[in-house]
């Protein structure tokens, strides 16, 4: 059994709450080379909470420094790497360590995963390069697979662009899913410190709405850590089919009663679920139903950058007049364009019919 540590925190008390973490899973990093690896995947500012706040990954850094020199940051935003360092900069990391900042984009390597899905997956090198990786990711739900924390992260392993044609080569979202189960057994964090101090509900990862929630969230399990925060937003974690996948493949206990969770766990008050998982009969499965539903568009919001077409759509789904238009035939909902619209522009909404005709 493991342990899943959750501490009440706010930006003044982190670095104490920290240390705090460190001391409780008794971590030794002396010798050792680290990856911190946040979630700063969408060229979106601190005040959309889609990203790792950057102070979290701050006092992260500084907590490693008092037992190694070998640190460093470093995140694949999910569009070409020519824009990657926009996108990091975006988060607000580089004025905070930009001395520890790695941009991990270059120099990637295709390596053997043992996936069925893909079986050489292009991997940033520092990733299987360090010896100690911590995962830092936010507290955020997402309109494909319900949570977005440290399994879902880790697909930031994945140099830029890559990740959006892997939406389309693995074929569907469950398959999708095992690539990142895959990932995770690749690779799989040390340790895991989430950002819980605002999270975000709603339509996540990029566009929901900020939840202050006051917790740091850590344990060396990456996929308990998961189920621990399900719980904490009161959804069942067996309801939910990536972390179902994870229990049956071994990866850890399902049931937060059988994790050792210590500290200021409490279960939040209508934390509210992406469009796409809100209004469904727990009793029915929607996982694979999602992909039915096509992006929308707001016009008012749109400032018709062409992001979300030249960049951002692995299915060339997305033509242009004024404003972006959707093939729905080619679409597969991977929802990569809403992910990196930077406006919020391009959103998902719960269509009832097509549930119902489900
Ligand atoms: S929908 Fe978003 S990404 Fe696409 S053109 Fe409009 S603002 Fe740009
Ligand atoms: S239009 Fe959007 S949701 Fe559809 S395939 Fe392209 S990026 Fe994915």
């Amino acid at each position: 059994m493991s342990r899943v540590i959750v501490r009440n925190s706010d930006f003044e008390s982190l670095r104490g709450a920290i240390d705090r973490i460190f001391q409780d899973l008794e971590v030794d990093l002396k010798g050792k080379s680290v990856l911190i690896k946040p979630n700063f995947g969408a060229a979106v500012g601190p005040e959309k909470s889609a990203l790792t706040d950057a102070r979290v990954v701050k006092a992260v850094l500084d907590a490693c420094l008092e037992q190694t020199g070998e640190v460093i940051i470093g995140d694949n935003p999910g569009n070409l790497d020519t824009r990657a360092m926009h996108t990091i900069g975006m988060s607000g990391i580089l004025e905070l360590a930009s001395d520890f900042y790695c941009n991990i984009s270059q120099g990637g390597q295709f390596v053997d995963i043992g996936s069925e899905i893909i079986p050489r997956v292009f991997l940033s090198s520092q990733v299987t390069d360090v010896d100690y990786v911590i995962n830092v990711p936010k507290m955020k739900t997402h309109v494909l697979c319900g949570l977005s924390c440290c399994i879902k992260n880790l697909y930031g392993y994945v140099v830029g662009a890559q990740k959006a044609r892997y939406h389309l080569e693995s074929g569907s979202l469950k398959r999708l899913t095992q690539l990142w189960l895959d990932l995770y057994k690749y690779r799989a964090p040390n340790l895991n410190i989430v950002d819980a101090i605002v999270a975000m509900e709603g339509g996540g990862p990029t566009h929901g709405k900020p939840r202050p929630v006051g917790k740091i969230v850590a344990g060396t399990n990456g996929f308990e850590v998961d189920v621990v925060l399900t719980t904490m937003m009161g959804w069942d974690p067996r309801t939910m089919k990536m972390l179902e996948m994870a229990c049956e493949q071994g990866l850890g206990e399902i049931d937060v009663e059988r994790i050792e969770v210590e500290g200021d766990f409490e279960i939040l008050p209508e934390f509210e679920k992406p469009p796409t998982f809100a209004a469904i009969d727990p009793k029915f499965n929607p996982y694979e139903e999602i992909v039915r539903i096509r992006p929308s568009l707001d016009e008012e919001k749109c400032v018709l950058c062409r992001l979300c077409g030249d960049e951002s759509c692995p299915a060339e789904a997305i033509s242009f007049e004024e404003y972006p238009i959707i093939d729905p035939e080619k679409c597969i909902s991977c929802y990569c364009c809403v992910e990196f619209c930077p406006e919020g522009a391009l959103f998902v909404e719960y269509d009832k019919e097509i549930f119902e005709i489900a």
